[in-house]
Formats: C-alpha cells, sequence, structure tokens
C-alpha cells in the first residue's frame, strides 16, 4: 500500500490531474488514461497554447497586465507564470 501522502506529492507534481477526491486517485493508480475531472473545467491545449503565447509576448493571459521577464506571477491578478 502506498502512503497516501506519497501520492499526494506524486499527484501534485503530474499538471494533468488536479485533486479533486479519493476517486481520481484510484483512476490514476489503475493506470486509466481519462481524467475524472469534467472536460469543462480542464484548459484546452488550444487554450494552454494561447495562453502561453501571451506570456511569451509579456502580457498576462488573464488580465492583460505587461510582464516583466522575471517575475514568477502576475502582480495584478496572481497568475502564476512559471
Ligand atoms: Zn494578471
Amino acid at each position: 500500500m502506498i502512503p497516501i501522502e506519497t501520492v499526494i506529492e506524486i499527484l501534485t507534481e503530474d499538471p494533468n490531474f488536479i485533486i479533486k477526491d479519493d476517486y481520481v486517485f484510484y483512476q490514476k493508480m489503475l493506470g486509466k488514461k481519462e481524467s475524472t475531472i469534467p472536460a469543462d473545467k480542464r484548459a484546452s491545449p488550444q487554450e494552454l497554447r494561447e495562453k502561453e503565447e501571451k506570456i511569451a509576448k509579456g502580457i498576462c493571459p488573464i488580465c492583460n497586465t505587461p510582464l516583466e521577464p522575471d517575475w514568477e506571477f502576475c502582480p495584478n491578478c496572481g497568475y502564476v507564470l512559471k
């Protein structure tokens, strides 16, 4: 039996999973590919690409605040950039 702390550690490092309830843990441990997170709660690859492009241009993808290259999050809305 894997300690629950280890499972949480693994999942928090996996950007495809959000810890929502025990069901998510079991899906992952059983090796199923489908996420249990509803599609409308997940960012599509297209949305992620658009956000990355805006960050690359130095603009916050959420609130359009101009960003300095070394900032780790948006000072206006708190969006994590790195
Ligand atoms: Zn922002």
